[in-house]
């Protein structure tokens, strides 16, 4: 194919959202453009892993030159720098498909985030949120791609300022690489310093020294190509020699993060199976961690060849860990699907989740202060497994750590609960809710209080299921605090005081039973209390019906039509309760009473009034006469 013949490049525009990307890439992420270089070089780096997977079936794709490589050429002058790499390139229309469009998930989120970040933030963003390619226009104000796929005679060419449009169109097969692709930076004036040697070489060495592909640098154009980063596996070194720093670097590149790991973990399995494992709890949570598909991160390779990152290689309870497992075992032809139920996989999954949970127990045991950060940012995610893997759930239990009303802000084990346990105490006691500090003030918890029984505070969504799933530790259930009768009775108050007697006069009965009566539907049962010290009213939920919490939840979601009938307990020694019930029966307070009752427990569980005009009225008759008085 000639020149001549080549149809002239098209002009498109940019999908919206990649125009906003772009113009928030130049305009508020010029903290630290480094990371242009490490996501160009990760993408080369994915491209050289593709076709090394692809050969496996046609060898021929590589052709004469088997080896990968990635090559980076400066040119000072021409404030230029090119990036090639020999991978498996991009024919014309997958250019268009991923040059232009933002087809992942998380951009969205990407997006709100980094408009709302502060400048700081909007760098760590980009490598969390991988919208890798477009991070070359915070340093060149042209961007030129000339790519070839694989196996094809032609090739394509891909060019933008970044400003709104792209252009794209086949291009002469002598202006491409033979195979792969080349990627044309030409850098702003105030980024020349990245056609400088020694900061390419700076860079490299910090962010992308232990990507699987050599990479080299041609100093100035003419110049001799010299190798700055040699490829090998940092994964298959011995450990002895890995400095942490070399584990950081690995680390950030490839998880795309820029904080440190909090925990590495490298081992070489030698049972039935060989692998190596090489992967990272990080310091900070990734960006993706609540996604509804809860997938895992951790690639798969099999003897160094790139295979997937769509493996399931940890159950979805650890998907915060990064990093890869590297298989001798594991058949390189077969089909990423089929390696999925490969019985080599399912193996290797659970020797290294064990792995994991012992790596977290160690560090729980002799290292609390760091395991206690691991639990704040990871801690919501670890608690699935307490009801998605019941075989390892002593270890999940033992790992669990809680706030409490006694905890004073800090984390407390079960084994410390249990410990403290009060005598007679027969359960684990729990509240639910979204907030530590409102669950905290809840009126529920004050009988609870009153004798010293500890009562763990669950703030996290998935609090609700796993509390239902029939958990017990050293024979003691959970139990929610805001459900059934509280029991108590058994326990002595914390003082050593008599408890007050929930049996209360013919006057108090009599009065639960008008209660009761007046509220009809509203509520399931109108009962004395024995877990309200200062409060008159609370509702919990009825025994043998859903946690209020999880109630609440599954309604937001849908699944419940309608939620149960509460019941309403009723603090038989407090002044308020005591003086309602003495009131003469025509007197009009009474019939507002057992309504305000009811609202005054709902608003304290914050809760929106069913009827709220209903509420005031009374509020109003109830001002109206204290004020008389
Ligand atoms: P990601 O790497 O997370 O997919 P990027 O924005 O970095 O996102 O890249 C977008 C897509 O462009 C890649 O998924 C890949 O399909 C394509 N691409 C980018 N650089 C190259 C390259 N050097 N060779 C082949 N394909 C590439
Ligand atoms: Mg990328």
């Amino acid at each position: 194919m000639t020149a001549e013949t080549l149809a002239g490049p098209q002009t498109h525009a940019f999908e919206a959202d990649v125009a906003r990307l772009l113009h928030l890439m130049v305009h508020s992420v010029y903290s630290d453009r480094d990371v242009f270089l490490r996501e160009l070089i990760s993408n080369a780096a994915d491209a050289c892993e593709k076709l090394r997977y692809e050969a496996i079936a046609a060898p021929a794709l590589l052709g004469d030159d088997p080896a990968p490589r990635i090559t980076i050429a400066l040119d000072a002058r021409e404030r230029r720098l090119t990036l090639e790499d020999n991978g498996i390139g991009m024919s014309e229309a997958e250019m268009g498909e991923t040059l232009g469009t933002i087809a992942r998930s998380g951009t969205r989120a990407f997006l709100d985030r980094l408009g709302a970040a502060k400048e700081a933030e909007g760098a760590q963003l980009i490598g969390q949120f991988g919208v890798g390619f477009y991070s070359a226009f915070m340093v060149a104000d042209k961007v030129e791609v000339f790519s070839r796929r694989a196996g094809s005679d032609e090739a394509a060419v891909w060019s933008s300022d970044g400003l709104g449009t792209y252009a794209l169109g086949p291009v002469d097969a002598t202006e491409a690489p033979a195979r792969g692709t080349r990627i044309v930076l030409h850098l702003m004036a105030d980024a020349a310093d990245y056609a400088e040697p020694h900061t390419i070489r700076r860079i490299v060495k910090a962010q992308s020294g232990h990507v699987p592909v050599p990479i080299t640098l041609v100093e100035q154009p003419g110049a001799e190509a010299s190798e700055i980063a040699d490829g090998t596996a940092l994964w298959t070194r011995p450990r002895a020699g890995i400095t942490p720093a070399e584990y950081e670097d690995f680390y950030r590149s490839i998880a795309g993060q820029f904080d440190a790991p909090a925990l590495s973990l490298h081992y070489r399995a030698e049972g039935r199976y060989e692998y190596n494992v090489l992967v990272f709890v990080p310091e900070t949570r990734p960006f993706d961690l609540f996604d509804p598909d809860r997938k895992g991160r951790i690639k798969l390779y099999v003897r160094r060849v790139f295979i997937t990152d769509e493996a399931q290689l940890l159950p979805r309870y650890l998907r915060f860990l990064r990093g890869l497992v590297d298989s001798a075992d594991l058949p390189l032809n077969m089909s990423r699907e089929m390696i999925q139920d490969s019985p080599i996989l399912a193996t290797i999954q659970k020797g290294l989740t064990s792995r994991v949970l012992s790596e977290l127990e160690k560090t729980a045991k002799d290292d609390p202060e760091k395991y206690a950060k691991i639990w704040d940012n990871f801690g919501a995610v670890l608690k699935e497994g307490l009801y998605e893997d019941f075989e390892r759930r002593e270890t999940l239990l033992g790992l669990a750590r809680f706030k409490t009303t006694a905890s004073a802000g800090a984390w407390r084990s079960l084994a410390d609960y249990v410990a403290a346990m009060r005598e007679n105490q027969t359960a684990i006691y729990y509240a639910t809710g979204t907030d530590i500090d409102r669950i905290a003030a809840s009126p529920q918890l004050e009988g609870y209080r009153a004798r010293g029984i500890e009562v763990l505070l669950l703030p996290d969504q998935v609090d609700a299921f796993w509390v239902t799933a029939g958990l017990d530790l050293e024979g003691k259930p959970f139990k929610s605090v805001t459900q059934g009768a509280a029991d108590l009775a058994l326990v002595p108050l914390a003082d050593g005081a008599e408890p007050p007697k929930a049996e209360s006069s013919a006057e108090i009965t009599g009065f639960l039973a008008f209660v009761r009566d007046a509220l009809g539907d509203a509520v399931s049962e109108v009962r004395a209390s024995d877990r309200l010290t200062d409060s008159a009213v609370c509702l919990v939920a009825p025994e043998g019906g859903l946690d209020k919490q999880l109630e609440k939840l599954l309604a937001g979601a849908g699944q419940l039509p309608a939620t149960a009938r509460p019941v309403l307990e009723v603090n038989p020694a407090h002044p308020q309760v005591t003086r309602l019930a003495a009131l003469a029966e025509d007197d009009p307070l009474r019939g507002d009473a057992p309504h305000l009752l009811l609202d005054e427990a709902r608003i304290a569980d914050g809760e929106a009034l069913p009827d709220p005009r209903g509420f005031a009225a009374r509020m109003a008759r109830l001002v109206a006469r204290i004020a008389q008085a």
